[in-house]
């Protein structure tokens, strides 16, 4: 070996374990994120198949806000796709039944789930009253089984607590009740209807849209990643209690 040689030699010794070692501490992983073998995902949904089901759109503008020109159809398509975000991240599969300004059937939007296997669906509404109402409550069909309730319960307690972490002067308006069976409140829903739809699904309602002080908590970029995200541990605390496959019809 000639002295040049040698020395290459040495060199590519040297590039090897520095290469090996930084390996083994980690090195790639962080360096090279965005390689899918080195990547690890939160894995706490993975295998989740969730549809997000942000209410009206199209022609369907929702309830409004005509004081300050809000729409419902536009704030909880911005919500639905924060929500989106947060729960990919946490490694679930999200389907949404419109991530766009459209109109839809609500027969369309349950449909969709069902065609998919959905093992969960969550529909996002902002209600409306006397302009003077306010708060967050979450729909739940009393006819469906338990799973579907602690579903919906896990939803609202964190939406609650993640809105109250924002604005401590959130009204918690509780669960509700549609359906047929006691405690129902005599109410139907039919995206959330246990006779339409065949995984557990909730409805959120996210505030007053009609009451201005709401309105323009809902307009804010923070405020609605906050509900989003309050959304996501919902759905945490649930993956935490029950498998994906309980409570489904399929
Ligand atoms: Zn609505």
């Amino acid at each position: 070996m000639s002295a040049k040689k040698r020395h290459l030699y040495f060199l590519a010794v040297i590039v090897l374990l520095f290469t090996a070692r930084a390996s083994a501490q980690g090195w790639r992983t962080r360096v090279w994120p965005t390689t899918p073998d080195n990547v690890e995902y939160p894995t706490q949904l993975t295998g989740w198949l969730i549809v997000i089901d942000p209410g009206h759109g199209g022609s369907d503008s929702g309830a409004v806000n005509k004081n300050l020109n809000l729409k419902e159809k536009d704030i909880v398509l911005a919500v639905g796709l924060k929500l989106r975000t947060a729960l990919q991240d946490l490694g679930a599969r999200v389907e949404m039944t419109r991530d766009t300004d459209k109109s839809m059937l609500i027969s369309e939007r349950y449909t969709l789930a069902n065609n998919l296997h959905a093992h969960r669906l969550v529909s996002l509404h902002n209600n409306a009253a006397n302009t003077t109402a306010e708060g967050i409550e979450t729909w739940v069909d009393s006819d469906a089984p338990q799973v579907w309730k602690n579903y919906a319960s896990s939803l609202h307690r964190n939406t609650i607590s993640a809105a109250k972490a924002y604005d401590s002067s959130i009204r918690d308006r509780g669960i509700k009740y549609s359906g047929t069976t006691p405690p129902w409140s005599g109410k139907k829903i039919g995206v959330i209807n246990y006779a339409n739809i065949k995984c557990p699904a909730a409805l959120l309602e996210l505030n007053f849209i009609d009451n201005d002080k709401e309105a323009n908590r809902l307009i804010r970029d923070d405020y609605q990643r906050a509900l989003a995200n309050g959304m996501a541990n919902g759905f945490l605390e649930h993956a935490s209690q029950y498998n994906k496959e309980d409570g489904l019809k399929y």
